[in-house]
């Protein structure tokens, strides 16, 4: 079950892993991007937490709204309607449902429909995917998140920047798929 504890806590980890691999993220958006995912994604959940400051005692919906306008405004690039666009639908769905399947699976659907990919297009979705399946077998291990977040290296991308390489976009890693391994690790890590 998703609480407003589990939340803050995810953001925290969360922050803390874009910190750490900011250099990573924007090195592996340099050859297939424009070398800034780790940059959006540091100033995103630096926006993230001065919002959450502010809030004292925020209920669930609160909390995962705040995380998504945060991440709307400030990411910047692509990536930030998409994490935003997940973060908002599980804000819309939560009191319906707290149970994390499916809470992702409509978050998933949402990236999905924001921006037109789907499995396989080695976008941040190669990782969400099989993320919701394993959750919906209770089997979500940072072992199965690493191995999404690597098989991106051999995809060809249909979506996004990268996808202006075509072919010569194999070899690489997507960096919204690596800073998508670190949410799922963080989420993890949370308790969650
Ligand atoms: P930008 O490409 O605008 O500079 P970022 O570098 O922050 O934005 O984010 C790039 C990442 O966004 C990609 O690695 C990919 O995972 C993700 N992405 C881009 N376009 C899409 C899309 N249409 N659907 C899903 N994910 C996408
Ligand atoms: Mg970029
Ligand atoms: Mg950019």
């Amino acid at each position: 079950m998703i609480t407003a504890e589990i939340v803050d806590k995810w953001m925290k980890l969360f922050y803390s892993k874009i910190s750490e691999q900011k250099a990573y993220l924007s090195e592996l958006d340099t050859p297939i991007g424009d070398g800034d995912h780790g940059n959006n994604m540091m100033r995103g959940m630096q926006g993230v937490e001065d919002s959450l400051d502010k809030l004292s005692n925020p209920d669930l919906k609160t909390i995962l709204k705040t995380v998504a306008m945060a991440l709307i405004s400030k990411v910047g690039g692509a990536a930030g309607p998409l994490y935003g666009t997940a973060f908002l639908e599980m804000a819309k769905n939560c009191e319906k449902t707290q149970a994390p399947a499916e809470l992702f699976k409509l978050a998933l659907e949402g990236i999905k429909k924001r921006g037109g990919a789907t499995t396989g297009d080695k976008t941040m979705i190669d990782v969400w995917a099989p993320a919701v399946a394993a959750l919906e077998t209770d089997s979500l291990s940072v072992e199965k998140i690493e191995a999404a977040a690597a098989g991106t290296k051999d995809l060809v991308a249909k979506k996004g920047r990268a996808s202006y390489l075509g072919e010569r976009s194999v070899g690489h890693l997507d960096p919204g798929a690596v800073s998508s391994q670190y949410l799922f690790e963080s989420f993890i890590e949370a308790g969650g």
